[in-house]
């Protein structure tokens, strides 16, 4: 796993990576500020997705469809609107603290990272 981020070994502090039985909210931290509906009837807010996740007792899912408080409607969580993108996912790397200027991986690296793993890939960055 280590060969997911060669050359970038001096420039990252810490790599996890974990496999999830269901499907689970990969999330932005403090970077999400606006969650809207997917029918964009209002900001859904904040506190809805927590409120979610601890009813849910997981950041994993069995399915994604839920009903939003906003209108009501069953939409999955993947076609709500992020002011700042966040993933679904059953594997995640994380590379913890990148400490070079540029801190998201570049389209060529993220090809690379996909080649070695065999599946496309998506850069969630996170702040907490
Ligand atoms: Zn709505």
């Amino acid at each position: 796993m280590a060969s997911l981020f060669s050359g970038l070994d001096d420039a990252v502090e810490e790599v996890e990576y974990e496999f999830y039985d269901r499907v689970t909210l990969i999330d932005a931290g403090a970077n999400t500020s606006q969650i809207t509906c997917s029918r964009w009837c209002r900001d859904i807010g904040l506190d809805w997705p927590g409120d979610l996740v601890r009813g849910n007792g997981s950041l994993s899912f069995d399915h994604l469809d839920v009903t939003v408080p906003c209108c009501a409607s069953v939409v999955p969580l993947n076609r709500l609107h992020y002011d700042w993108p966040i993933g679904f996912a059953r594997f995640e790397v994380s590379a913890m603290n990148l400490t070079r200027a540029q801190y998201e991986l570049d389209t060529d690296e993220l090809a690379r990272v996909a080649d070695l793993l065999g599946h496309p890939v998506e850069q969630i960055l996170a702040h907490y």
